[in-house]
Order: structure tokens, then C-alpha cells, then sequence
């Protein structure tokens, strides 16, 4: 049913959303501890006729998630299945309880991402991700690819001998995995002399980090990854658990379509106002069909672009960019501003550099300083190969960080602490 609906044109998308919008509402001041004491608050009038009235309504951050945690939770906690965790890469990690139903519709969610990127109930999917460690995306893809009748191998995160060694028994035709982990699997393949073209599956379905340019090229790590496997297509994805809904592009693969009937998105400005359509702006979220912790106009950080124009595939859903940055990283050096992300994408570009770590840090003058830390491969690494680097910070992002060389084991000490989940890639000590 959603399906065509979401091929229809956008004001029947808007009418059906704005149905789930005001249910939500009504949902919410029936059950929401934390929405019925900020609708008292605010006086907000519920009887909203379209999604400019949403304006009204102040926006939930993560500091309000954190202080109020279990207030947003609208289910007696008997009815939680599952608890899972934010990361807490910026800030401490906040509970969120998902119903038996919440876990019927991550997995219908994750079933259409994989119905949208062309994925088949015959197919195999080896799930690369975390499946455990109170994550919702791994379980998210494994409700998802058990929903839509695809076979599993829940290999998990890290292992790449037994990754390899997976791909080669099971066969898998997709994989689900973070991509800057996946490349590392397949070096590591190199090295072991496996054979890449025999392990090749057609599809990678890339969680946590983009792997596409804002104009839907592939972006560098995605280069680095189509270089070893030429065969296969990877697809961008976004989500948080916050969101409880992954944003999947189409196999036109031209930004991330917004599920009409699971979440809406805004994209506003400091102030709190909707950015001009094609602009940058903090993608704040309204869940749909949540019953144990929805949430209404979260903002994110993250800060991303919609995209212009229809997509060839027929869905007229909005579609997303890839996130350009987060709102709270952004960086201000010698009259600069940027995302850690353009140097991610630059340091993804250059083969000798094995691993790194962006630090940033607060100088005498109340700047930011910028600096990069960086094992590299002895074999391809030289003086030349470093000037070509601090070449392509000047021309790229017309800055260039002070670079420290480290071994490979002094930076995996500092990229996995024990505290974190995720491998740190940014080290923000302002
Ligand atoms: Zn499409």
C-alpha cells in the first residue's frame, strides 16, 4: 500500500502523511510523559492543518533526550522487547525501548531498503555489522532480511579472516557493513591471497558512513571499494536509533528516499526556521508508528541537503543527501569553516595512509586547531607522497592540519577506547 502511494505525486504523500502526523500528535498527548508536560507548557493547540503549523511546537534536542530520558518512553515498561543504546559519540548514550511492534516496523523499514535496492528473498545477506552491544542497526537489517525471506550470515563486526572465510562457504550475493570496515576485509583478503573477483558479491549496503559525493558519484572510500570489486553496486544509507528508521537510496542511487509512512524530516536553520529547498540545514525528525519512544521534531546535528527534482525510479518520496557534517563538529580554522568529514573524504583518497584520526583542539588565540594523526604504509610512503598530502589540503580544503605520524598500534589504542562502541575517528578535545 505505501508503495503506491509513495508513487503517486507529492500532495497525496503530504495528505497521508499528515494523517500520521496528527496521529502521532494525538498518540503522543495520550501517552508521552515528556510531549503532554511541554504541550502544557507551550499551550500548543494539536489541531494541526498542515506542516507549517509544526513551527509551533519547540524542537527536542539531545540534551532533552538525555535529562528526561524514560519520560519519553509512552509504554509501561513490561511492554518493552528490546532496549537498545544511542552510541553517545557526542554525549552520553541515551535508552531507547522498542514494542514487539516497534520491532515489526524496523523490520518492515529494513525489508523496503532492501525491496529498494533491488534485493531478492532468494538472495544471501551477510550482515558485517554489530548485532549486539545494545546497537539497533545490525538487528534492524537482520528483522529487515528475515522479513523480506533473504537467508543471513551474522558474521558481526570485526573478524575479517572469518569474514572472508563466510563469503567464501555461504556464497552471499549482498553484504551489509560499515564501508571503511569492508575495504579493510578486502586488503586484508589481498593479503591473504584470496581471490577478490570469487568472493565479489553484487550488493553492499553501506551503514555509518557515506560512500557518495553530494552530486551521487561515489565518493572516495566508495572509489576505493569499486577498485577492488568492479562488479558490485554500494548503496548509501542513513539512520540513527534516535530516528528508528533508515533513509535508503534506490538503485537509481541518487540520494536517500524518506519513508512517507515511518518518519518526517525538516531541515531548519539555527533559528529554528525551514532552510531554503536544496540548502543545508540540521535534519530534524518526527517518527511515525512508534508506540514505546517516538519522538517529534528531533533535532539530529546532522546536517544535510534534500535533493532537486524527481527521481527516475518513479518514488516521489524527498530524498536526502549524504550528511555533510554534524552540526556540532563543525570546525572554524584560519578563517575556514568545514566538517571533519571533506578531510575524512580526502584521507579516504590516498592509499598509503592506513588509518587516522582528526584531532581537534581549542588554541591560546580561542581557535580551533587542527591536526592529523596517521599510520601509514612504509612501503608506498615517502617525502614526496607527504608534500603531494599537504598539496591536496591546500587546493581541497584550503587548509592544511599539522600532520603527526604514529605507528599502526598507537593509533588502534586511541580509535577503539574502551568507553566507545565505535571506532573513534575524531578526537574532539575543545
Ligand atoms: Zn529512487
Amino acid at each position: 500500500m505505501i508503495h503506491s502511494i509513495e508513487h503517486t505525486n507529492r500532495e497525496q504523500i503530504e495528505h497521508f502523511k499528515l494523517a500520521k502526523l496528527k496521529a502521532s500528535l494525538l498518540y503522543l498527548e495520550s501517552f508521552s510523559p515528556y510531549y503532554q508536560s511541554l504541550f502544557r507548557k507551550h499551550n500548543i493547540n494539536l489541531d494541526i492543518q498542515s506542516f507549517e503549523n509544526l513551527g509551533q511546537i519547540p524542537c527536542t534536542t539531545k540534551t532533552d533526550l538525555q535529562n528526561n530520558n524514560l519520560d519519553f518512553l509512552c509504554v509501561p515498561k513490561s511492554e518493552i522487547a528490546e532496549w537498545t543504546t544511542t552510541s553517545g559519540t557526542l554525549g552520553s548514550p541515551v535508552s531507547f525501548g522498542l514494542t514487539q511492534n516497534d520491532l515489526k516496523r524496523l523490520g518492515r523499514n529494513e525489508a523496503r531498503s532492501l525491496m529498494i535496492t533491488d534485493c531478492r528473498p532468494s538472495d544471501t545477506i551477510q550482515l558485517m555489522v554489530t548485532l549486539d552491544k545494545r546497537f539497533m542497526a545490525g538487528l534492524a537489517y537482520y528483522l529487515g532480511a528475515q522479513n523480506f525471506g533473504c537467508a543471513t550470515v551474522r558474521v558481526g563486526s570485526g573478524s575479517p579472516g572469518l569474514q572472508i572465510d563466510s563469503l567464501i562457504r555461504f556464497k552471499a550475493n549482498v553484504i551489509v557493513a560499515v564501508p571503511s570496515f569492508l575495504l579493510k576485509v578486502l586488503e586484508f583478503a589481498e593479503k591473504q591471497k584470496n581471490d577478490l573477483e570469487e568472493i565479489q558479491v553484487e550488493k553492499v549496503i553501506c551503514i555509518g558512513e557515506p560512500v557518495r559525493n553530494l552530486d551521487g558519484t561515489l565518493n572516495n572510500l566508495g572509489e576505493r571499494l569499486k577498485s577492488k570489486w568492479p562488479k558490485t553496486k554500494f548503496f548509501s544509507t542513513y539512520a540513527s536509533t534516535e530516528m528508528s528508521t533508515a533513509i535508503t537510496e534506490c538503485n537509481a542511487c541518487h540520494g536517500g528516499h524518506i519513508p512517507a509512512d515511518l518518519i518526517h524530516v525538516e531541515l531548519l536553520d539555527e533559528e529554528g526556521n525551514n532552510v531554503p529547498h536544496g540548502e543545508p540545514g540540521e535534519v530534524t525528525i518526527t517518527t511515525f508508528d512508534l508506540e514505546a519512544m517516538p519522538l517529534l521534531r528531533y533535532r539530529t546535528g546532522d546536517i544535510c541537503k534534500f535533493l532537486i527534482g524527481d527521481c527516475p525510479c518513479g518514488n516521489k518520496t524527498q530524498r536526502l543527501s549524504p550528511v555533510l557534517g554534524r552540526k556540532k563538529q563543525m570546525i572554524k580554522y584560519k578563517g575556514t569553516t568545514l566538517f571533519p568529514e571533506s578531510i575524512y573524504e580526502l584521507m579516504n583518497g590516498v592509499e598509503w595512509i592506513k588509518d587516522y584520526i582528526v584531532v581537534l583542539d581549542t588554541n591560546e588565540l580561542d581557535t580551533d586547531d587542527l591536526s592529523v594523526m596517521m599510520s601509514v604504509d612504509e612501503e608506498l610512503y615517502n617525502q614526496n607522497e607527504l608534500e603531494y598530502l599537504e598539496e591536496l589540503f591546500r587546493t581541497h580544503i584550503r587548509v592544511k592540519p599539522k600532520i603527526e605520524l604514529k605507528s599502526a598500534i598507537e593509533i588502534r589504542k586511541i580509535k577503539f577506547p574502551s568507553s566507545s562502541r565505535k571506532p573513534l575517528k575524531l578526537l574532539d578535545k575543545r
